[in-house]
């Protein structure tokens, strides 16, 4: 168990999440180092984000230059899931492997760092399963309906691009999968260690019809460089494991954006 120091939390706190995307070494230094417009932006001096108050999402792109796409981007993320297209969409090629989960409370959600042996396919292109993490209530709606709960499943492909799966969670059993998290996710920001291998495959749905749509990630920097595959069969959680969550973060989602003139696609 490695829990972060004080300094070292502010950091993670405004860093954990971007630094994670933008690369495939989490190593904040690696991360300022490369030269790549879409992660050079965020800067050591960016300000905290929240998801209320002041530096909430309506004032993201003002709160850093490299953030304002979170503003002025017309292919943000998430959208409220409607009026989809059906496709023959071929099935998610994923393949996932067991591994030790590393847990992390970043403050600004709960998310598992992966061994980044995990991959999925997406139109020809590999990705590899960096990490997922959580949100509460659901970040993407369906019909302007809200989960209690959404889980993202973040890879990125050798490009840099990245490919997110969404999986909702509806309140129902206790998901002994999310629990194994839940067990060692800590209350306060810092990391814990897993002993056990997780089987991350645990937590996707049996039926895997999908949503598909190009999108940002939904933080700052808000950068427009995700390909989003979300699930429409939610999995389940206990009320008592959707309050836990909610415990921690009561409403770590950001609204839903404009479509503008994206296409959603649905698999038929
Ligand atoms: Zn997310």
């Amino acid at each position: 168990m490695a829990h972060t120091t004080k300094s070292a939390l502010l950091l993670s706190i405004c860093f954990s999440f971007a630094a994670t995307l933008a690369s495939a070494n989490n190593d904040p230094q690696a991360h300022h180092n490369k030269e790549n417009a879409k992660t050079t932006s965020h800067k050591t001096s960016a300000p905290h984000w929240a998801y209320s108050g002041m530096n909430g999402p309506e004032r993201w792109g003002e709160l850093d230059q490299g953030y304002a796409i979170c503003a002025s981007g017309t292919q943000q993320s998430p959208i409220d899931l409607k009026n989809a297209r059906l496709a023959p969409l071929a099935p998610i090629e994923i393949d996932w492997t067991p591994f030790l989960p590393t847990v992390i409370n970043n403050g600004h959600t709960i998310k598992v760092d992966t061994d980044k042996q995990g991959s999925m396919v997406l139109d020809g292109k590999t990705y590899t399963l960096l990490q997922f993490h959580f949100h509460h209530d659901s970040e993407h709606t369906i019909n302007g309906r809200h989960y209690p709960l959404e889980a993202h499943f973040v890879h990125q492909a050798k490009d840099g691009s990245l490919g997110v799966l969404g999986v909702f969670f509806k309140e129902g059993n206790a998901n002994p999968a999310l629990q194994k998290i839940w067990n060692i996710a800590p209350l306060d920001p810092g990391e814990m260690k897993a002993e056990k291998r997780f089987k991350p495959g645990a937590l996707l749905p049996r039926n895997r019809s999908y949503f598909r749509y190009e999108g940002s990630l939904t933080t700052p920097p808000c950068s427009e460089i995700v390909s989003w595959v979300v699930f429409d069969q939610p999995i389940e959680a206990s009320k008592a494991q959707i309050d836990a969550f909610a415990g921690l973060y009561a409403n770590n989602y950001r609204p839903v954006q404009a479509t503008n003139r994206r296409f959603i696609l649905h698999s038929q």
